[in-house]
């Protein structure tokens, strides 16, 4: 059990104004593994005053100084690396192998790679006779959700706190307590005080409080396109930046010249990755109609290499789903799929033999529709719908047709011809032939995908205000 009994603000661990708490439960067994404060406005508002108070010291440490405190903060988190992966485990129901490798050492590389960043970052140039100069924004609220928490967190916090900029974070209720061992490794190193806050709590309360607090001068928001909105509603009401990373629809494009033993596996590896709890994740499998059986048959194949079970257990693949809300969330899903007219091919409830946990079978859906409710929301579980086209522009009109636009993926013998259809997608990133997941690149949404980018170098941008100073020629 890891209960954590107080927030943490202006370098220090502080008793939270309220007095309840938010019990944080394993997926895997249903049973209480944690234990945060369901902190309160006034908590939310001594952290801004905490961070707004460290903000022009901080602001004026060196960029140097600046990016060594990241490094040593790295330095800290890396000996926890176990506990964070086997926490967010428990917490999310990432399988341990997957979990130790993106929920825990990922951030902790990201985290170091900013000091990198800074340090080779253009903080003031001239133009004509104006010296140009990035400044860091302020005062940063961090609101992020829990299907990647320690990495959403980092995506934020690194480049924040590498640009000057002061920061709270206000994890997602279902899963904190990695960002609470943040804590610990901060308060271990000295960071300065009031750099770094954290206040746990709900969204409305908590999430509202820093969104409308007139200390705050910046929004930086991960989740759900609905919270995302009211975020962007309130940060706007306050005339107060916003960097929005929201959900996805995203479709990976098969043309009929790929070779389909290799893009196939790789699209459902992607639509079930952390099952299917990803917003990037290619939900959308786009094949020529001529070749919509063979993909079903290699779909199907490449799932049964992908083992439902006990995240802690070596041979699992695929895990639960981090909460009862999600599975029924996900289930009723299948069912619209399945009333709509898509063919299930497998999966589709939840598993016969697993009594405990929020398990949800993987599941594909063949002949589906791109109208269709399932080929068009968010299902944020374990479900590929795959979907014939008629020919290239076909596709393109097809993962183009969505609210959504974060990623993409693009098969093809040819590199030219899957380039081409690349420039077209409206999605922030796209994977040609399998390229993988690069740190150094920007990472975000087009259209309701979101507003602004995060990771890589460019991200310190979002972090940075601009000042131009005249001088008389
Ligand atoms: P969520 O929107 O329910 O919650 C996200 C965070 O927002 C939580 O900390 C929550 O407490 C807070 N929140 C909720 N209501 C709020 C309010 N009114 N004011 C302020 N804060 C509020 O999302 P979730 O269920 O935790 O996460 C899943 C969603 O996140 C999915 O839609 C997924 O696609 C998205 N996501 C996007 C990215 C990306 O980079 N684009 C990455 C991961 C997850």
């Amino acid at each position: 059990m890891l209960s954590y009994d107080k927030q943490y603000y202006g370098g220090a661990w502080q008793a939270s104004t309220g007095a309840g708490t938010i019990t944080v439960l394993s997926s895997a067994t249903e049973d209480a593994i944690g234990r945060v404060p369901d902190g309160t406005t006034e908590d939310a508002h001594r952290a801004v005053t905490a961070a707004r108070q460290a903000f022009p010291s901080w602001s004026r440490v060196p960029v140097e100084e600046r990016a060594q405190w990241l490094e040593k903060l790295a330095a800290a988190l890396e000996p926890r690396v176990p506990a964070i992966a086997e926490t967010i485990s428990h917490e999310v129901g990432t399988a341990l192998s997957f979990s130790t490798r993106a929920q825990a050492k990922f951030p902790v590389t990201m985290l170091g790679l900013n000091a990198r960043f800074i340090r080779g970052a253009t903080l003031e140039e001239q133009l004509g006779h104006s010296l140009v100069v990035r400044e860091p924004v302020g005062v940063v609220a961090c609101i992020t959700p829990w299907n990647y928490p320690l990495h959403q967190v980092i995506c934020k916090i690194a480049p924040a706190l590498a640009a000057g900029c002061t920061v709270i974070v206000k994890p997602a209720e279902l899963a904190p307590l990695s960002t609470f061992m943040l804590a610990e490794a901060a308060h271990e190193i000295g960071l300065p005080a009031g750099v770094l806050n954290i206040v746990s709590g709900t969204g409305p309360v908590v999430g509202e409080a820093l969104v409308t607090h007139d200390d705050v001068d910046m929004v930086s928001f991960t989740g759900s396109l609905r919270a995302g909105r009211r975020v962007a509603a309130l940060a706007g009401d306050g005339i107060r930046k916003v960097c929005l990373e929201l959900g996805g629809k995203s479709a990976c494009v098969i043309l009929d010249d790929a070779p389909f033993d290799k893009a196939v596996p790789a699209g459902v590896n992607s639509a079930m990755q952390n099952s299917g709890q990803t917003c990037s994740a290619w939900t959308r499998m786009l094949v020529p109609r001529d070749r919509h059986d063979d993909a079903v048959d290699l779909a199907t194949t490449q799932l049964s290499k992908l083992p439902l079970g006990d995240p802690f257990d070596a041979a699992t693949r695929l895990g639960p789903l981090a909460s009862a809300a999600q599975r029924d969330r996900v289930l009723g899903y299948i069912e619209r799929g399945r009333s709509e007219g898509a063919t299930l091919v497998t999966g589709g409830g939840r598993p016969a033999q697993i009594e405990r946990g929020y398990y949800v079978e993987p599941t594909i859906f063949a002949g589906v529709r791109p109208d269709m409710v399932i080929a068009q929301e968010e299902i944020f579980g374990p479900v590929l719908s795959i979907i014939p086209y008629e020919d290239e522009a076909d596709a393109v009109r097809i993962a183009n047709d969505s609210i959504y636009g974060l990623s993409a993926g693009v098969w093809s013998a040819s590199t030219d011809r899957a380039m081409h259809v690349a420039r077209q997608l409206r999605s922030g990133q796209v994977d040609v032939n399998g390229g993988r997941f690069n740190m150094l690149a920007p990472f975000g949404g087009y259209k309701k995908s979101g507003i602004g980018r995060e990771v890589g170098p460019l991200a310190l941008d979002e972090f940075f205000v601009l000042k131009a100073i005249q001088q008389q020629p």
